[in-house]
């Protein structure tokens, strides 16, 4: 793999932890259609196999924030860059994201979507790094805790370069 990348979850581990969560998603709610909302960009490779592994009826939807920019850290400025297509009043949304990190982000959208009224709303985040957390969260589902490192792969980038990766890697800084 490229210079400046160190394997942290590898695929096999992903894959056999969201069949985990998908089979405990399906227990946990009641009968109905799930409603899978993904945050773009970032969680699409996960909320393609979640949504995969959950074995019932779900409804796809994406919603766009940015807080990032091209670079490692948050501006700590939330915006939405798309909306969802359709009502979640009424429906038991569970949130897809791809990293919690300072929780800014998930609280700002947690907070735009509590006020459309769904029946129930949920996270599901493939990673959490709890040190860096600054905003309160709650998370119903979270794949792997990890150090505070930046992790790229997975659906996750730096500057929109190695979202195509299977596994998860830390992005390590040239010495
Ligand atoms: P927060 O608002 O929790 O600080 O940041 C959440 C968002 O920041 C995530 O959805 C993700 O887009 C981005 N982010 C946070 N940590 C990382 C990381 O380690 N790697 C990448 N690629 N993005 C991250």
């Amino acid at each position: 793999m490229a210079a400046g990348l160190r394997l942290l979850i590898p695929e096999e581990k992903i894959q056999a932890r969201i069949r985990e969560l998908g089979r405990q998603i399906a227990q946990d709610y009641p009968e109905g259609v799930l409603y899978l909302v993904g945050i773009l960009k970032g969680a699409w490779i996960f909320l393609a196999d979640l949504a995969r592994a959950i074995e019932r009826p779900v409804r796809i939807d994406f919603i766009g924030i940015s807080s990032y920019g091209t670079g490692k850290s948050t501006s700590g400025e939330v915006k939405l860059t798309k909306d969802l297509d359709c009502s979640i009043e009424g429906e038991d949304v569970l949130i897809v994201e791809d990293i919690v990190d300072s929780g800014v982000t998930l609280s700002y959208l947690l907070h735009v979507l509590a006020q459309r009224k769904p029946r129930s709303l949920r996270v599901a985040a493939l990673l959490d790094k709890p040190s860096r957390r600054t905003a309160a969260v709650d998370l119903a589902y979270v794949g792997f805790q990890i150090p505070d490192a930046f992790v790229v792969g997975y659906g996750l980038d730096y500057a929109e370069q190695y979202r195509n990766l299977r596994d998860v890697y830390a992005l390590e800084e040239p010495s």
